[in-house]
């Protein structure tokens, strides 16, 4: 069984910030910032490219519900939700859930690298488009 099946069926503890019939949400043990929150639905599903959409809609309508809360109860300043799918993006959970990073200006949190040399975009507009 995942580690986060296990949370969810409580055989692991976790704090729990909100719960219910289908959405878990805990706080990260590893947080990236004050107040980094998971959220995931109750029933096992790998990512948010395996996920059917009614699983998926009940646990963004949590996500989005959650981080306007967090967002004022930490007084941060912005916030990352962010789904990691698969391990080369950084997936270490094979089951899906929303992280909710707070962010606090000036904190080093999380950054995008853009590429040093931008590929031909006509290329992958085409690519991606047909
Ligand atoms: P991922 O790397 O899959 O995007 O995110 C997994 C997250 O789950 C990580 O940020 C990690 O710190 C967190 N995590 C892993 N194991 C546990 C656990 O047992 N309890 C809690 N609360 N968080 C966990
Ligand atoms: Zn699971």
């Amino acid at each position: 069984m995942c580690i986060f099946c296990s949370i969810i069926n409580h055989e692991i503890p976790s704090r729990v910030i909100y719960e219910d019939e289908n959405v878990l949400s805990i706080l990260d043990i590893n947080p990236l910032s004050k107040g980094h929150t998971l959220v995931m639905p109750k029933k096992h599903v790998t990512d948010i490219l395996d996920t059917d959409q009614e699983t998926l809609d009940q646990v963004m309508h949590v996500t989005q519900k959650l981080a306007v809360e967090i967002m004022k109860k930490t007084n941060a300043d912005g916030c990352n939700i962010v789904s990691n799918c698969k391990e080369a993006a950084g997936q270490s959970v094979d089951h899906l859930h929303f992280h909710i990073i707070p962010r606090y200006t000036g904190d080093t949190a999380i950054s995008f690298h853009p590429l040093t040399e931008t590929p031909d975009l006509e290329e992958i507009e085409k690519l991606l488009k047909d």
